[in-house]
């Protein structure tokens, strides 16, 4: 089937898959933990897709133009064997692009077996450097040195590392410099986030957003720096290359300057509902569709009519003030980012 576009123009490039909506974290911006209590109940095993029927859904989705796939979550390195889900897709899919997004605690265990079955690159998110901030970030009392065990343990196993930053005014703005100096230093790419306005329970406010401009100011009190061109349409980060040192930082400033106009990305949850926009309030499930028996052409023609009949634009009509319609967003760690 020949490359598809959507409503807006848009090509189907970029899959996230979420393996698990479990997490070992309780990010305030992502899962506070008030509301993702004891009691908080999380989907049973049965309801997640199962491998054989994610690698069935890649095949489907690169035959649409899918070049690029990231595995998510909640923390996907949670789910069980999660490398045989990356060997089947690099091996069986033939996917070359396939990355990880994670909060790196279980990385010494896996970075290894990881790399082994295909894994190349690597996504580890850390707010702060400082004990009690990253404490206070993550809900769970877990320090930073967790993190980067777990960001050593991937470099020694030969994945390539990136880090994310979220953002959050008067909670980690602080940490900017000091966490630009840490990675520079290490030549490790650190890509800010601005605190996005995902799914319901993260108390959003725009007040509490760091704008591109003020980490941008801040990093040059410090050092100086110019924007490199992207290398792909619908690149998510602007990304920025210091003068004096062979290494990079990216913002993704989803709040500030949205990038919907390039938007190529397609979602899977973990319960294999379909999402094309991150700020979507329902998906529509393949696990229904899959488990009906359907044959491998009448699931193409199911998913592409649906990338077909996108017109999602929630950033750009956020910033635009366009009202949004008042429904419930999917949270960030049912659908992964
Ligand atoms: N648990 C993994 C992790 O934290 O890397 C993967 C899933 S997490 C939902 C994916 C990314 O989304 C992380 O880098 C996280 O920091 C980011 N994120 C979560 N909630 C966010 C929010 N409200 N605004 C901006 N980024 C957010
Ligand atoms: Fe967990 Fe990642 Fe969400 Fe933090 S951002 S609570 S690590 S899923
Ligand atoms: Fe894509 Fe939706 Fe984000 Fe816009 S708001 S960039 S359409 S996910």
């Amino acid at each position: 089937m020949s490359q598809i576009t959507d409503k807006l123009g848009r090509p189907l490039r970029d899959l996230r898959i979420s393996v698990t909506d479990r997490c070992n974290f309780r990010c305030t911006y992502c899962m506070p933990r008030e509301l993702f209590g004891p009691d908080h109940v999380f989907l049973p095993r049965s309801a997640l897709l199962s491998y054989e029927e994610l690698v069935r859904l890649a095949h489907a989705f690169v035959k649409l133009g899918v070049k690029k796939i990231r595995i998510t979550g909640g923390e996907p390195l949670l789910r069980r064997d999660l490398p045989v889900l990356i060997s089947k897709l690099t091996q069986e899919v033939g996917i070359e692009d396939i990355s990880l997004t994670t909060n790196g605690v279980l990385l010494p265990r896996l970075a290894g077996q990881l790399k082994d079955a295909g894994l190349k690159r690597i996504n580890v998110s850390l707010d702060s450097l400082d004990t009690d901030r990253f404490a206070a970030m993550n809900g769970q009392s877990s320090s930073p040195q967790k993190v980067i065990d777990g960001i050593d343990a991937a470099q020694s196993a030969g994945l390539s590392v990136k880090v994310n930053m979220v953002a959050k005014l008067g909670m980690n703005d602080c940490d900017i410099l000091p966490m630009t100096e840490y990675f520079r230093e290490r030549k490790i790419t650190l890509r800010f986030i601005e605190f996005m306005d995902v799914g319901e329970t993260n108390q959003w406010k725009l007040g509490e957003v760091v704008p591109a401009k003020q980490i941008l100011d801040t990093i040059a009190s410090r050092f100086s720096f110019k924007p490199v061109d992207p290398s792909y349409r619908g690149e998510v980060a602007t990304r920025y290359r210091f003068d004096d040192t062979d290494c990079e930082f990216g913002i993704i400033t989803s709040i500030t300057n949205p990038f919907c106009g390039d938007c190529n990305r397609a979602r899977i949850s973990a319960e294999g509902d379909f999402y094309t926009c991150l700020f979507a309030s329902s998906g529509i499930s393949l696990k229904e569709k899959i488990r009906s028996g359907v044959s491998d052409d009448e699931l193409l023609q199911f998913l592409s009519r649906i990338w077909l009949g996108r017109h999602d634009r929630y950033s750009e009509d956020r910033h635009k003030g366009v009202p949004a319609e008042r429904k419930k967003k999917v949270e960030m760690s049912y659908i992964g980012g």
